[in-house]
């Protein structure tokens, strides 16, 4: 999963989902944000906002699973 929330460290601030409502959300019963789009692109612009704005370092983006061979045969 590319685009990721560690979700022991988001407080919850939604200072992701503001700057990127289409790819974060805010899961008020849990209290920390997810992820709802997670294969949008590393460089799109509202996505590194959202990580640039997270007060704790939370969002992270990553090329593909750990440690997993995802890539598909066409
Ligand atoms: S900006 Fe960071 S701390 Fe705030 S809700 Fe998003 S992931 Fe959590």
């Amino acid at each position: 999963m590319p685009w990721r929330v560690d979700e022991r460290t988001c407080i919850g601030c939604s200072v992701c989902t503001d700057a990127s409502p289409e790819v974060f959300w805010l899961d008020e019963d849990a209290g920390f944000a997810r992820v709802k789009a997670p294969s949008a692109p590393e460089d799109r612009p509202d996505c590194r906002e959202a990580g640039r704005g997270c007060p704790v370092e939370a969002i992270s983006f990553t090329e593909r699973e750990e440690g997993g061979e995802t890539e598909e045969e066409s």
